[in-house]
């Protein structure tokens, strides 16, 4: 057949380990054959990474920023031991945190259902996609810990030095306390791309913060999200059938456990963290989960949400079989692809993305699938394939 021709390039960021011998494969066996593909790529495997001191995570950013559509494999976070495993020169770091600031984005996960893969909520028929906010409140936090009875305030000294002082409290005996922050500009941010990324997939948004008790800090954000919401995106939204709507933190996680699936959860960070590791172990496994981070300026950079199976990569490294699940990484060439082809115009493109899709779920389906999903499948007689065979079984049914 004649091969999909693209326009313009993806940014292709290549990663580490197994998720590395995954990528070469995923376009070897599924994607080459079929797309003259085209990708302007960066090698971020720790070795290149620690080569060019880094230089490469921020080309590769600048890259997306420019050509708008990023995929990205999984990729080593270093710490001390990595150091030592790859004699690094520092340890650098982690790279989705240096393409997260510099994109400016808001992470979008959503869980990959599957026949035979079964939520354990079980009136979830649809995905929930949990956006989290990525920048400060705990995670960019002061603390103290009070040692005796005194005073502590918030102090505001502005540029002309003047100070607004607010107490926290009179402590009489030994105590605690922390201080956090965020930004409207970054509030601004999460809130557009939170509604973006509705329109993009045509769902609800539901955004949740304790505004009751956290009358300015988590006001604010409701406050912002309204007014973003009511200037910017009111008449599109309606337009496209769907709705935006705002409760308290513990109303969202009640309805969302009697809920049906198919809408946005948005989330403050720590929430974020905590309800996207509920959200994803409920709906299975953290290998059936598709990540993009989308900027306010339309930006996307698709990733599988799993690291690089380090344990898997070191029985590989020995000569054994492994049987690692390389979905979400099709899913992150797949989402990727399709999005080129619609920015491009390019309908056969995203056809093939889709058809890629399909291909890899009734593989599944069919019973053909990796050591994580046979261990809880509802399915009888799960066949379990090994890393390379599965790609394989998706490559004949494509
Ligand atoms: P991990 O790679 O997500 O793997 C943890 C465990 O989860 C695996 O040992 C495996 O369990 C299971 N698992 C994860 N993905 C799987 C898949 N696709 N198929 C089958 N099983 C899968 O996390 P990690 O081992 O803690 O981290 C390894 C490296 O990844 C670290 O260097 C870390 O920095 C990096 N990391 C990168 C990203 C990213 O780039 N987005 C995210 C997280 C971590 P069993 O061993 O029980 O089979
Ligand atoms: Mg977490």
């Amino acid at each position: 057949m004649t091969k999909i021709e693209m326009k313009t390039p993806l940014v292709e960021m290549d990663g580490d380990e197994m998720t590395r011998i995954i990528w070469q494969l995923i376009k070897e066996r599924l994607i080459c054959p079929y797309v003259d593909l085209k990708t302007e790529y960066f090698d971020l495997g720790l070795a290149n990474r620690d080569a060019t001191d880094d230089a490469i995570t921020i080309e590769s950013a600048e890259a997306t920023r420019r050509l708008g559509v990023a995929v990205k494999c999984a990729t080593i976070t270093p710490n001390a031991a990595r150091v030592e495993e790859y004699g690094l020169k520092q340890m650098w770091k982690s790279p989705n945190g240096t393409i997260r600031a510099m994109l400016d984005g808001t992470v979008f996960r959503a869980p990959i259902l599957v026949k035979g893969i079964d939520p354990v909520v079980s009136c979830w028929k649809e995905p929930i996609t949990i956006a989290r906010h990525a920048y400060g409140d705990v995670y960019k936090n002061a603390e103290m810990i009070v040692p005796g009875a005194g005073k502590v305030e918030l102090v505001y000294t502005a540029a002309d030095g003047t100070e607004t002082r607010e107490l926290v409290h009179e402590f009489a005996n030994a105590g605690v306390v922390q201080g956090m922050h965020n930004l409207d500009a970054s509030i601004e941010s999460f809130a557009r791309s939170c509604f973006n990324y509705a329109l993009d997939t045509k769902q609800d948004v539901w955004f949740s913060t304790k505004d009751t008790i956290s009358k300015k800090y988590d006001h604010r954000f409701k406050d912002i999200f309204a007014e973003v919401f009511e200037a910017d995106y009111a008449k599109a939204f309606e337009e496209a059938g769907i709705e935006y709507f705002y409760t308290l933190i513990d109303d969202a996680v009640a309805r969302v456990v009697k809920a049906r699936g198919g809408f946005i959860w948005a989330c403050k960070n720590y929430d974020g963290d905590v309800m996207s590791d509920m959200v994803s172990s409920a709906f299975g496994s953290l290998a059936m989960m598709t990540s993009v981070l989308v900027s306010p300026t339309g930006v996307y950079e698709y990733e599988a949400a799993h690291g690089t199976v380090q344990r898997h990569y070191y029985k590989h490294l020995a000569g054994e079989v492994t049987s690692t699940n390389s979905v979400a990484t099709i899913f992150a060439w797949t989402g990727a692809l399709r999005k080129r082809g619609e920015l491009d115009e390019l309908p056969d493109l995203v056809c093939f993305a889709d058809r890629l899709e399909k291909a890899t779920l009734s593989t599944i389906e069919a019973g053909e699938m990796t050591g994580d999903l046979a261990r809880i499948t509802t399915l009888e007689n799960p066949c379990t394939l090994s890393t390379e065979e599965f790609i394989d079984a998706v490559a004949s049914r494509l």
